[in-house]
């Protein structure tokens, strides 16, 4: 894949980069463990103020970044400036808290004076550099949810961010750097995929953190796992949406369509299947279907737009081959499956029903605007059909039963379960999944922990 900027609404070539040879990445590597050195030895103070810059710039910034990420990949322009909005408070969050967050710990006194010390403390040092081969889904705020902790731990980042994404990932670089973190804290590697092992496997590389498909996950947690060096993988999903008889059944299908068409259908925690109670089914059904094709899909530029192109080609022709499945095995395509006619890689929001487990779209994820929807006989059943899935990501219900939302929350395999409302990151909360979805955490206070060596410090 070129390092390309290439519009996805009209295919057309904006600009093209050639990738940073050998020589250029072994001075980036040198430039990351030289910068460590010193850099792990500052205070959460300044790691906060150039934190806290960068939000800043960031902030007056959001008009232009978001016209570059709604021309790498797509995103209607009114969503790519709210992702701009939500890394600047991020960022704010981590400038505010890591202090705490990254606190020395003191073991009960009991357990201190049981180990013949007379002082134990458990401390969070940093890493080293870490590698972060990122996404072009959230081109903004996959890069700052994994930066703003790091640096504020005291680690530096390098970032290989996905190819078709080059000046999203050119800004994030020198946005670090306008705001005062040391030269070296935060690069750019603009390489190709195929560079990636080789990083890996550098000494000075001491960590890396993965989003993106199962494949390059497996690829980067094999390499790793030779290397003994810590990973963390945020992959692919298939959220389960489920529907009780008790929920407000309007709201539900209301938020199931922003649910499943955010970011162009292409996010991993849309809900993806829709899995309703027999007695509500036709009733949400009707709703879900009409408010999936009232949706306006055009050109994401256009604040009228609710639904812009699949970011690449490729992603198109993926999506549209597990519909295809779908029909010819005896699906029901209730809107949407046709591709349109005309430039760029559009592909309208679609249901699909009468799913059954041989299909491929049962068991893959579908990374754009398609959805399919399941009859459930209770919520035994409902839970069996969301469980039914390689995927763990996170998970959404409806109910307004209390006992509900309980076995959900006890018995959803998910590393989240939102209860009447759709699946949404936040600063504050863990994120991320198991099965194959990945493991480890981001964000919140087991997010900055990740990439730190716990460190006990015993004293006799
Ligand atoms: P992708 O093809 O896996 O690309 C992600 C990143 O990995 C890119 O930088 C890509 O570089 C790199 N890459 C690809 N193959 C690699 C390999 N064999 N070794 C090392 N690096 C490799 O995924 P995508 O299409 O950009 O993103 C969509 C996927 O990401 C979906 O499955 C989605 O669910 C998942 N995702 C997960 C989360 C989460 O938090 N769990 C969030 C967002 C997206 P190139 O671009 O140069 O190929």
């Amino acid at each position: 894949m070129p390092i390309a900027t290439v519009n996805p609404a009209n295919g057309e070539t904006v600009k093209t980069y050639e990738p940073m040879d050998d020589a250029e990445v072994e001075r980036r590597l040198q430039l990351a463990e030289a910068t460590f050195r010193t850099y792990r030895t500052t205070s959460f103070a300044e790691r906060a103020e150039h934190l806290n810059r960068a939000a800043d710039l960031l902030e007056s910034d959001n008009d232009e970044v978001a016209r570059i990420m709604t021309t790498e990949m797509g995103k209607p322009l009114a969503q790519a400036r709210a992702e701009a909005a939500k890394c600047v408070k991020a960022m704010r969050w981590y400038a505010e808290r890591a202090e705490k967050l990254l606190a020395d710990e003191v073991p009960d006194e009991a357990d201190v004076k049981d180990s013949g010390a007379s002082r134990v403390r458990v401390v969070y040092r940093p890493l080293g550099p870490v590698l972060a081969v990122m996404p072009w889904n959230f081109p903004l705020w996959q890069v700052i949810r994994f930066a703003a902790p790091a640096l504020m731990a005291g680690n530096v980042g390098l970032l290989k961010h996905a190819s078709n994404v080059p000046q999203t990932a050119l800004y994030l670089e020198d946005l670090f750097q306008r705001a005062g973190f040391p030269v070296g804290c935060f690069q750019t590697l603009l390489v190709g995929s195929a560079a990636v092992d080789e990083i890996l496997r550098d000494e000075r590389v001491k960590a890396a953190t993965l989003t993106g498909s199962e494949p390059a996950g497996r690829a980067v947690a094999s390499t790793s796992g030779e290397m003994i060096k810590k990973t963390v993988l945020e992959l692919g999903g298939s959220d389960p949406y489920l529907v009780m008889p008790s929920a407000d059944i309007d709201r539900a299908a209301e938020v199931a369509v922003t649910a499943r068409v955010q970011n162009n259908g292409q996010s991993c925690i849309a809900a993806k299947r829709f899995i309703v109670h027999t007695d509500v089914y036709d009733t949400f059904l009707e709703k879900f279907v009409a408010g999936m094709k009232d949706l306006t899909v055009g050109d994401p530029m256009d604040d009228h737009t609710d639904v812009g192109p699949l970011a690449t080609e490729q992603g198109r022709a993926d999506v549209e081959e597990l519909v295809d499945d779908a029909r010819r095995s005896g699906a029901d395509i209730l809107c949407g499956g046709e591709r349109p006619d005309g430039v760029g890689w559009y592909y309208p929001p679609t249901v699909i029903a009468g799913v059954e487990r041989e299909m491929r779209i049962h068991r893959e994820e579908a990374f754009g605007p398609v959805a399919t929807v399941y009859r459930a006989e209770d919520l035994e059943d409902a839970i069996l059909i969301a469980n039914d899935s390689p995927f763990g990501l996170s998970s959404s219900v409806w109910t307004r039963d209390e006992d509900e939302m309980a076995h959900c929350a006890r018995d959803l395999e998910a590393g989240g379960v939102f209860v009447n409302g759709m699946t949404a990151s936040h600063a504050a909360f863990p994120f991320g999944g198991i099965k194959r979805s990945g493991y480890g955490r981001e964000l919140s206070a087991q997010g900055i922990r990740e990439f730190c060596n716990i460190t006990t410090v015993w004293q006799g």
